[in-house]
């Protein structure tokens, strides 16, 4: 049995009522960490990382309104890419939830909340829909997710994308698009792959070409980058300071201070109105 084969079994078995059922991380050793890509809802903080058993540092969580993905060569994608290539991630996993707000939302209802924002109309993309990824099933959207990573040029051809679903309400996890699967047939599109070499490289080429400021990623390495991004975010600092910035709280000092461990958990302590 692979990864998400033995994590959807042990989830079953354990809502059948099996106390005993559960991961045994050590028997996945090469098909771990995973990289997850889930919608924003809190609901999941506290259920996805126990539907999926996983030890918290096999578990890459991205999270995004919707869990959806816009195109292959998406800021999410980005990530999921990353995930992979600098961390490590074996296998990706896109887990939509049932009654996903972003499905449940309305172009008007979304115009009207962003309205109540303060927010105009007018201020909104002209293609709302698909800028804010609104889709009729919570399904589908998980399967075109799924489908788009598949064939990124950013994912290797022997990492398997999954698609899965999960029950907010009972916590119970299906696959909707089986990766292993997938990867079977996906070995015939390397052929393809090679064919279409020439268009893989333009779409890497027009990533390359993306600026940010006067850096330039094909030129520059990781470490690089993060060190002039840390001279950008010190000089932006430094020139809001000698602009003399109205709002104290927003004169942060070039490098960050190292934040101090939080407080210990108190009972919350509700105020009543009399
Ligand atoms: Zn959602």
């Amino acid at each position: 049995m692979r990864l998400f084969e033995a994590i959807i079994d042990a989830n079953h078995r354990a809502l059948a009522g099996d106390a005993q059922a559960g991961l045994h991380p050590g028997d996945f050793a090469d098909e771990l960490p995973i990289a997850a890509l889930t919608c924003i809802d809190p609901r999941l903080n506290p259920l996805l990382p126990s539907v999926l058993g996983l030890p918290e540092d096999q578990f890459i969580w991205l999270r995004n309104a919707g869990n959806i993905i816009t195109g292959p060569m998406s800021t999410t994608m980005r990530s999921l890419s990353m995930a992979c290539a600098i961390k490590g991630a074996k296998e990706i996993a896109i887990i939509g939830h049932t009654d996903c707000l972003v499905g449940k939302t309305t172009t008007m209802q979304l115009i009207e909340k962003f309205r109540a924002l303060g927010v105009e109309r007018h201020l909104l993309p002209d293609n709302i829909n698909e800028y804010f990824g609104i889709f009729s099933s919570e399904r589908q959207n998980v399967i075109k997710a799924a489908d788009i990573v598949r064939h990124s040029p950013l994912i290797g051809p022997k990492t398997p994308v999954h698609g899965l679903l999960v029950d907010t309400g009972t916590g119970k996890l299906d696959w909707l698009v089986n990766g292993y699967q997938t990867l079977e047939s996906f070995s015939s599109r390397l052929q393809e792959v090679a064919k279409s070499a020439g268009q893989t490289v333009d779409a890497l080429r027009s990533l390359a070409d993306f600026k940010i400021g006067e850096m330039r990623f094909p030129d520059t390495k990781i470490g690089e980058i993060v060190t002039h991004a840390e001279n950008w975010v010190s000089e932006k600092a430094h020139e809001f300071e000698s602009l003399g910035g109205e709002n104290p709280a927003e004169k942060k000092p070039a490098v960050p201070p190292k934040l101090p461990l939080p407080p210990p958990l108190r009972p919350r302590i509700h105020l009543r109105k009399p």
